[in-house]
């Protein structure tokens, strides 16, 4: 219902919601839509509901001829988002094409989101107040109250130290304090820093980075190409420790399996400063207090997962993006961004540097090193006194096989146990076996959510055969006693997991430990580090998917035996070469990382594979330089972009019908260039690799063009008409720019 005929000036407000615009509002009861309103969270009506959105812009109205409702209240007094900040936010609302206040939802923290006030981030300290240190002598020996007083009587202490010092302290301060005895007070969470311990002398090639940062005086991009072990986190911890003291902040983003505690230790160790952390495994508080600390300027380092490319950043200095060619940078919901590419967005716009670090960059980041865009940073060699790992290729054609596991692999097992060190198995499929089969009739199992009739979704085998989950949609069942079809009771798991291949090695090798290492046995964040840490340097057997490719330094580690990696070779996607060579090079990294060499076995029926052997005579290097030549050949990314139209319903036909319809928009503005070639190619629809997930059918319809701008261009024409296509109101249906998984 309007509530008022529209002022001259109104609040243009950015909403949470999937229509491609801002809203005008009255600004609330009292206040003028000043200029100061950009960048405010205001509470408003929208429809039946209120929502919080935040001011974009304040001007006249769209429709003045329109009545407009008035915001119900200012959630902020002065801007939550302005500067630098907001106007990233801005680009990248343009660059995926997605409404501003979806993109703002996203940033913020869901805390921030849900209107609560910006909170405090100091930390609180207790002192004794002059009548305490009176009324010391007086309190009642041994009473709770007389032991805290006795606490703070030499020196106030914060609330974390308290928590440590005396249990049950909290009810005995708030007696005191009830007597005007003892008082509490704000700190600066940086009193609380630990003293920086200084770290190894760098090697020549990694002053050489640490001095090329140095030099940077406004934005650069530079690419840390280290192999694994070369020190490429001293190089961030020097260049963090260069920028804390020229009084600057600095944010670090990690992989998620990298974000562990063993990383941030050594990050406080080193700084001696507050390590502020932002991570999936925060309450939503703790998450809002890091990212308001990030805006008043008192995190000096923030190290976080790829949501922390979102913080506040009003004195930086440096960004950092370690192990940069990691997908889970890129988010695959919602607005799908990718963390690495909008760290150096938003590094330009705070004209500071912006260091991307890996062992086995991506190509997007290599062509641009080789182009020249990025400053190519190598290191070549390992830190210390490690070398690099030996690797040998096992032909296992034609040998028998025992869980996957040929008789060399077992002998090799044996041996480096017996030289005392530590075997890692990598198996990239938890479960127990991958299928369960009907021996005598072919029926399998396979999740009712996610199969098609023309394309079957299997079911994986768990707990040694006696329940059924499906990986995709998460959809668990208990493996059926019997055939459903014909009754057999010769039902038997096909294939090799993790949890199979621990079975075999806990029953050979019983005098060492066998420690499984995925997603089903490491379900709480700290429980990896509590299984290494029982583990220590002790001989032992790790079986691991990609959870063990990175993060964690095991000294001891000597042999790496990699198994089952010939699905990846065959893979349709574009990109799966990339990453299954970067899966290995990362894999086989984690041996020989300290005095002791290593050893890496890469088990395969496919020995001649061109990757394999490119990736194994010449290293990732060749390898990316032949990949980056196909690339070039078939206008695949990052010679060509891409974008992506996905659809999705409950019923088969609407997404199709809906991408068939976007297709017809957007055909009409396929050209040529100069040369003759096209502008624009469209390729699809068609299904999704995954047809069907969790009971929703899903298609797409790939977009490419030859130069980013056109692809844009070409977008910005058409989506305000795929929007109107009635088709769409059918299906639901997102855009993706610059997709990883095809
Ligand atoms: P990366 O991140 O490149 O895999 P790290 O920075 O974790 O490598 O370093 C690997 C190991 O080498 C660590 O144990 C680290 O302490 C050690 N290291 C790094 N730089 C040096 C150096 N200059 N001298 C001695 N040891 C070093
Ligand atoms: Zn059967
Ligand atoms: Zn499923």
């Amino acid at each position: 219902m309007p509530d008022t005929t529209a002022p001259a000036a109104v609040l243009q407000v950015a909403l949470p919601v999937p229509l491609p615009r801002l809203f005008d509002y009255v600004a609330p009861a009292g206040a003028t839509a000043a200029p100061d309103a950009v960048g405010r969270r205001v509470r408003v009506p929208f429809g039946p509901r209120e929502l919080i959105g935040v001011v974009a812009a304040v001007g006249p109205p769209d429709d003045p001829s329109q009545a407009l409702r008035t915001a119900i209240e200012w959630l902020d007094d002065a801007p939550l988002l302005h500067g630098e900040l907001d106007a990233s936010l801005r680009w990248l609302a343009r660059y995926t094409h997605a409404p501003l206040g979806e993109v703002l939802a996203t940033a913020l923290p869901a805390a921030l989101r849900r209107g609560e006030a910006l909170p405090d981030t100091h930390a609180w300290a207790w002192r004794l107040t002059e009548a305490g240190q009176t009324a010391l002598s007086g309190l009642k020996a041994g009473g709770r109250p007389q032991r805290l007083a006795t606490l703070l009587a030499p020196t106030p202490r914060d609330e974390d130290a308290l928590d440590l010092a005396m249990a049950g302290w909290r009810t005995a301060a708030r007696t005191l304090a009830g007597r005007g005895l003892v008082e509490r007070f704000a700190v600066p969470a940086s009193q609380l820093a630990p003293t920086p311990q200084p770290g190894p002398a760098l090697h020549d090639e990694q002053q050489q980075a640490v001095d090329a940062l140095a030099a940077c005086t406004g934005f650069a991009a530079l690419l840390l190409d280290g192999v694994t072990g070369s020190g490429k986190t001293e190089v961030y911890l020097q260049a963090i420790a260069d920028c804390l003291a020229r009084g600057r902040q600095a944010l670090v983003l990690v992989p998620e399996i990298g974000l562990t505690p063993q990383t941030l230790a050594r990050f406080r160790a080193r700084l001696g400063v507050p390590v502020h952390a932002l991570h999936s495994g925060l309450g939503d508080g703790e998450r809002a207090r890091v990212w308001a600390a990030a805006a008043r300027g008192e995190a000096r380092v923030v190290v976080g997962t790829r949501s922390a490319v979102f913080v506040p950043l009003p004195d930086a200095g440096l960004i950092v993006v370690d192990e940069e060619h990691d997908g889970s940078y890129k988010q695959q919901d919602g607005i799908r961004y990718h963390a690495r590419d909008f760290a150096l967005v938003r590094a330009k716009a705070l004209d500071v540097p912006v260091l991307l670090g890996s062992a086995t960059p991506s190509l997007e980041s290599l062509q641009n090193a080789v182009s020249g865009r990025y400053a190519h940073l190598r290191l070549t060699h390992r830190a210390g006194a490690a070398k690099p790992p030996t690797v040998r290729v096992l032909d296992v054609r034609k040998r028998p096989l025992e869980a996957s596991l040929s008789p060399e692999m077992f002998a090799a097992i044996s041996a480096a146990l017996a030289a005392g060190g530590q075997v890692l198995v990598f198996k990239n499929r938890r479960g127990y076996a991958p299928v369960l089969l009907c021996h005598d009739c072919g029926w399998s199992a396979h999740c009712p959510r996610c199969s098609t009739p023309d394309r079957p979704h299997p079911m994986t085998v768990h707990a040694g055969g006696r329940r059924l989950q499906c990986h995709h949609c998460g959809h668990r069942a208990s493996a059926p006693p019997a055939c459903p079809d014909c009754a057999s009771l010769g039902l038997q798991p096909q294939g090799v997991g993790t949890e199979r291949i621990e079975e075999l090695l806990a029953a050979r090798f019983t005098d060492v430990p066998v420690l499984r290492i995925d997603r089903g046995s490491t379900r709480r964040r700290d429980a990896l580090e509590g299984l290494l840490g029982e583990l220590g340097n002790q001989p032992g057997i790790l079986i691991g998917t990609q959870m063990l490719a990175k993060g964690h330094d095991l000294p001891n580690l000597t042999l790496v035996c990699v198994v089952g990696i010939d699905e990846g070779l065959f893979s349709a996607d574009f990109r799966a070469g990339e990453k299954l060579a970067q899966l290995l090079i990362q894999v086989a990294g984690r041996a020989g990382r300290a005095e002791k060499a290593g050893t890496v076995l890469l088990q395969t029926h496919h020995p001649e594979h061109p990757l394999l052997l490119t990736l194994i005579r010449g290293g990732y290097h060749a390898f990316a330089a032949e990949e980056l030549m196909q690339r070039e050949a078939a206008g695949f990314p990052p010679f060509a972009p891409l974008a992506l139209l996905r659809a999705e319903s409950q019923q088969s036909e609407p997404p199709m019908a809906f991408l068939q319809a976007a297709r017809r928009v957007l055909a009409p503005h396929a050209g040529r260039d100069a040369a003759g070639m096209p502008t624009l190619l469209l390729d699809g629809p068609v299904v999704a690799p995954m047809p069907r997930r969790a009971g929703v059918y899903r298609a797409q319809l790939l977009i490419a063009s030859d130069q980013r701008p056109r692809l844009h261009a070409i977008l910005d024409a058409a989506l305000p008409l795929i929007h109107a296509l009635p088709e769409a109101r059918r299906a639901r249906w997102s855009l993706d720019v610059d997709p990883v998984d095809l």
